[in-house]
């Protein structure tokens, strides 16, 4: 809107006042709205870095781990507390909680990734096999375990779980990922 109506008496100091005071306003104005946005912008980042599951902080490297292998869709690390040395955690980059809520091309996919990764542990880790355990109940983002075992009692996740040194980790992680690589 003109800052004047047809037919008003006005000088042209009158008319460049009124133009510089809505120009002023207008200023006042984005900048609250700037602010505002601003604001808004904060909230949502924080909201995303509150509600991401651990697993997606690791994936991001925000929080350390042993790792194994990545591609575009997964990401494979040791347990921090293990049932067996050598026990590793495959998760999608996508984030959903269900094993079962992931789209079946993920599935297929996944397995595909975790076989090299099994037959490396297989190669490097004291074992009859490598079990394959779904479960979920503490970290809501899927999540497949691969645990070196003997028997049965090997995923018998009840039981008290290995403490490992970070040099114990170090050399496991090592030893996994070599195999991992010099397979063809
Ligand atoms: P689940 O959700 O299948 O019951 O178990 C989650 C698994 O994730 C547990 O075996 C636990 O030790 C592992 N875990 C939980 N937090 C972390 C973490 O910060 N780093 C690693 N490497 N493993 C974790």
């Amino acid at each position: 809107m003109l800052p004047y109506s047809a037919g008003e008496a006005f000088s042209f100091q009158e008319f460049c006042s009124r133009i510089l005071r809505d120009f002023e306003i207008a200023r006042i104005g984005g900048a609250f709205l700037s602010l505002w946005g601003l604001a808004l912008f904060i909230l949502f980042c924080w909201g995303k870095l509150m509600i991401m599951t651990i697993f997606s902080k690791i994936i991001k490297g925000e929080i350390p781990s042993y790792k194994i292998a990545e591609n575009d869709q997964f990401f494979a690390f040791l347990d921090i507390n293990p049932m067996m040395p050598g026990h590793t955690l495959i998760v999608p980059k996508v984030e959903i909680d269900r094993f079962f809520d992931v789209p079946d091309v993920f599935l297929q996919n996944w397995l595909a990734f975790a076989k090299p990764i099994a037959r490396a542990i297989e190669a490097v880790v004291p074992c009859d096999r490598v079990g394959i355990t779904v479960m979920g109940l503490e970290v809501p983002h899927a999540h497949m375990h691969l645990v070196p075992i003997n028997s049965a009692d090997d995923v018998n996740f009840t039981r008290p779980k290995l403490k490992m040194e970070p040099a114990a980790f170090i050399a496991v992680q090592e030893k996994i990922v070599e195999a991992l690589n010099s397979q063809v």
